[in-house]
């Protein structure tokens, strides 16, 4: 792969890196507010009961974006080894068009496909 090209990969997965990062401080930080707020005296509980469903779509979207990050971190890595394209898993060439569809790609469609399946499972 061409230096140009690699740099250019590097270039989007780091500002991606960047971006999702400071959506995930977001949420966080949002969450640290609703903290503070819990010894007030307004704890209805229908309140409360929104507030747990809140929080847990919120805890489903910081683990999306934790998820994300470790892949486009995992991705940077093997960017700067060498092992860029080749599925972390099989060590197959992945699909040249995948990798131009979803540059943060770390598997093959088949061990993403299996992963998935696996996880399904446990559910
Ligand atoms: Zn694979």
């Amino acid at each position: 792969m061409s230096t140009m090209k690699t740099n250019r990969i590097r270039v989007y997965l780091e500002a991606e890196r960047k971006r999702i990062g400071e959506e995930l401080a977001i949420s966080k930080s949002s969450q640290s507010l609703d903290d503070r707020r819990e010894g007030s005296p307004f704890g209805k509980r229908e309140e409360e009961a929104t507030e747990s469903m809140e929080l847990e779509k919120r805890l489903a979207l910081e683990n999306r974006l934790q998820l994300m990050l470790d892949e486009l971190e995992k991705a940077l890595l093997k960017l700067g080894n060498g092992t860029y394209g080749l599925c972390d898993l099989c060590n197959t060439r992945i699909d040249p068009a995948r990798m131009e569809a979803l540059p943060q790609a770390i598997l093959c469609l088949s061990c993403r496909q299996k992963m998935k399946n696996a996880k399904a499972n446990t559910l």
